[in-house]
């Protein structure tokens, strides 16, 4: 599928308790780009994502993926266009092998036997993992558990994948991995991270979620090496474009 573009406008949410957890955001992702989305814990970002993959339902704005906009109607063909990718890759295997649980998805939307391992094939080398076909997901490493993670959602073949948290607990080779790995798909990207170097690597913009509503958009390079606003925002600023102590400048990029 084509790299789909994300729009979402004046979108307003409470939990069923009534509290506004968002009121009022918009945001946009351009088809092909790779967006972080960061802030504070309890910003919204896990209830932004949840709304995305329709999980959740606005009370009032809209979403649009791909030119469709989400509604109870649509939303079964809205999910083929994402591929979401949850924080602990042990919510997104289930079954007894890693090839199984990648080639799930296809299973279930009635492909026939060859184009399932196709599709699936074709994952597990995307991802690196063919090799790890036969294993049972639960004795893999947890750097191994995130690319098969991945692996289930790219088998579907999405335009959007939405990745929550997805550098989380992964060993410095294993997040390296995950960098070079996402880095080179072509699908549009929503990262919800509080890996701000993750982001300034990926992504070339970047979304800051601050009281319900996104406080800044722009350029990842430029945003995240505005100190201020990331203190305001609960934020702290990466290491590599904190200005030095001694001499005050910046290490070049
Ligand atoms: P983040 O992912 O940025 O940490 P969340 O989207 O998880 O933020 O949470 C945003 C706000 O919504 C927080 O105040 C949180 O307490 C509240 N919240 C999250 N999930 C629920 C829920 N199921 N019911 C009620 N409030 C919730």
């Amino acid at each position: 599928m084509n790299a789909c573009g994300l729009d979402l406008n004046a979108i307003r949410f409470s939990y069923p308790d009534g509290r506004p957890v968002l009121g009022g955001l918009s945001l946009s992702l351009k088809p092909g780009s790779k967006l972080a989305l960061v802030g504070a814990n309890g910003s919204g970002k896990s209830t932004l994502l949840g709304l995305v993959a329709g999980l959740l339902q606005p009370q009032s704005g809209s979403i649009d993926i791909g030119g469709l906009t989400l509604c109870k109607r649509n939303l079964k063909e809205a999910r083929q266009r994402i591929g979401f990718v949850f924080q602990d890759p042990d919510d997104q295997l289930f079954t007894g092998s890693v090839y199984d649980d990648v080639a799930f998805g296809p299973r279930n939307g009635g492909l026939d036997q060859a184009a399932v391992r196709e599709r699936a094939d074709a994952a597990l080398s995307t991802v690196g993992i063919a090799d790890l076909a036969d294993r049972p997901p639960f004795r893999l490493s947890g750097g191994e558990k995130r690319m098969a993670a991945i692996a289930t959602v790219l088998s579907m073949d999405p335009g959007l994948l939405v990745l929550d948290e997805p550098s989380a607990a992964l060993d410095p080779k294993a997040r390296r991995r995950l960098i070079s790995l996402l880095s080179s798909l072509s699908q549009s990207m929503l990262i919800a991270t509080h890996d701000l170097e993750l982001a300034l690597e990926l992504c070339d913009e970047t979304a800051i979620l601050f009281g319900g509503a996104v406080e800044a958009a722009g350029r990842s390079k430029d945003l995240l090496a505005d100190e201020g606003l990331l203190d305001r925002c609960g934020l702290e600023a990466p290491l590599s474009v904190r200005a030095c102590p001694v001499c005050g400048k910046r290490a070049a990029r």
